[in-house]
């Protein structure tokens, strides 16, 4: 999973898209990069590790410019290396075009093959490199050169491109991954998540829709329209469950509102569970669990403390270093805990190990009992647009019955939110729309997956 954000009409182009990345952080944290252009010939800075460590005050004053594209990334498809970072910035026949994206394109190998029959060498491991080989060799103005290009792709792919002072955005017809626009002044921005548009003092005006192409310069929409029929739309239910920020509108609907309807559906499908407080596995389980405490009428309460200065790489989970990490990551706070019966609620269960450590560590603290309740199915098949879900056989639910999985991970019952309440929670105005992408919850996927390799 990535963060992108597109900036233009701006003299701060290059501050406004490094506090853009800031709140796209958790999209992210690998590498992040920025592309600017508009004043001086275009340029890119792109490092691995934390948006706050690669862009201060130095950096920034280094790219002056009126646009700019960021990037943060998280690995999915190709390995983790400067390499691989975006944005990804070429010298063309069109001249300097940059590029970020966000998603993975699923015929990236078939692609592949045949720029590589025609010659075409390629640097880095990622899927995004195809699209700078299909734009170099397409013809036209800048939006058919990316109307071109990005027909030949299937999968989740949302864009921003960056051509001068010209920011194109783009989304895949079945629109996977989110791409919103906003308007700060007289500069349009576009951003993975709506938050991003507001902490840079800007308004969210809509979501760049499925298919679309829109093309923005000087702070006016040249253009907008469809590079393909759009087809089912298949958004990223998981969005809304876990990677994108409380404080963002997600498809059109706000996430924190779709979290707190989750958990109260999931009240309703655990009417029969006695509890004596329900807790929020932090952060993503918090406004859940708040729908499952106003529903139930069971106490809320906050019963870990959450460490943020653990980085992903600070130590890779070892056997013998797997408490401590948990321990570093989230502590129980033995007053709240001990000798209670909870519910705990999170937001998934993928491999298993991660929520054994948190239900050991809470059985240490004294939980009496530990009804754990997940505010959305169980994942018993990959992602293949985007999301680093393991391989099948490192799913726990994949592997495992319900009931398996409950005694596995020593709890007093375990409840899957359900597919149906799920996509109600996330679908505007509560109607059931078939608007989501739920194949990690089905093994049905909306695209076909190719298998080819090189
Ligand atoms: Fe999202 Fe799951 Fe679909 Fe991947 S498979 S796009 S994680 S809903």
């Amino acid at each position: 999973m990535c963060g992108i954000i597109g900036v233009e009409n701006n003299d701060s182009a290059a501050v406004l898209t490094a506090a853009g990345l800031l709140t796209l952080q958790h999209r992210g944290e690998e590498s992040a990069g920025i592309t600017i252009s508009g004043k001086e010939k275009m340029k890119t800075f792109k490092e691995m590790g934390l948006v706050s460590r690669i862009f201060n005050e130095e950096t920034l004053n280094k790219l002056p410019g009126t646009a700019a594209i960021g990037h943060v990334r998280y690995t999915t498809s190709a390995k983790s290396s400067l390499t691989n970072a975006q944005p990804f910035q070429i010298n063309c026949i069109h001249g300097n075009i940059a590029v970020a994206h966000n998603g993975n394109i699923t015929n990236f190998f078939k692609i592949k093959h045949m720029l590589l029959k025609k010659g075409a060498i390629f640097s880095h491991t990622s899927d995004t490199e195809i699209l700078l080989h299909l734009i170099a060799m397409s013809k036209g103005n800048l939006a058919n050169i990316v109307a071109d290009s990005i027909r030949k792709l299937e999968g989740a792919f949302s864009l921003v491109i960056l051509k001068d002072k010209t920011l194109i955005g783009a989304r895949d017809e079945h629109g996977f991954r989110p791409l919103a626009l906003g308007k700060l002044d007289n500069s349009y921005i576009l951003s993975s998540e709506s938050a991003a548009i507001e902490v840079i003092g800007g308004t969210y005006l809509r979501d760049i829709d499925p298919g679309e192409i829109i093309v923005i310069e000087n702070g006016r929409i040249k253009k907008s329209f469809f590079y393909k029929k759009p087809k089912e739309q298949s958004t990223c239910i998981f969005e809304q469950v876990y990677f994108s920020r409380s404080d963002s509108i997600m498809f059109g609907k706000s996430v924190k509102e779709a979290r707190i309807k989750m958990g109260e559906y999931l009240a309703c499908q655990m009417k029969n569970v006695k509890a004596d407080i329900v807790m929020p596995v932090p952060d993503t389980g918090y406004f859940a669990a708040l729908g499952f405490s106003r529903t139930s009428n069971i106490m809320f309460e906050n019963g870990f403390v959450r460490n943020h200065y653990v980085g992903r790489s600070f130590i890779k989970p070892s056997q013998n270093l797997r408490d401590l990490t948990a321990k570093l990551k989230l502590r129980p706070i033995k007053e709240v805990v001990n000798g209670k019966k909870i519910v705990l609620v999170d937001d998934s269960i993928v491999r298993g190990t991660t929520s054994k450590r948190l239900i050991d560590i809470l059985r240490e603290a004294g939980a009496k009992k530990i009804h754990f309740a997940l505010s959305c199915p169980a994942i018993i098949s990959s992602c293949y647009y985007g999301i680093d879900t393991p391989n099948k056989e490192h799913l726990i639910a994949a592997n495992k019955s319900i009931e398996e999985m409950r005694k596995y991970l020593d709890l007093d019952s375990l409840t899957f939110l359900s597919l149906d309440n799920l996509v109600k929670a996330c679908s505007c105005d509560n109607k059931k729309e078939k608007l989501f992408c739920t194949s990690c919850f089905t093994g049905k996927y909306p695209t076909k997956i190719s298998k080819e390799r090189i």
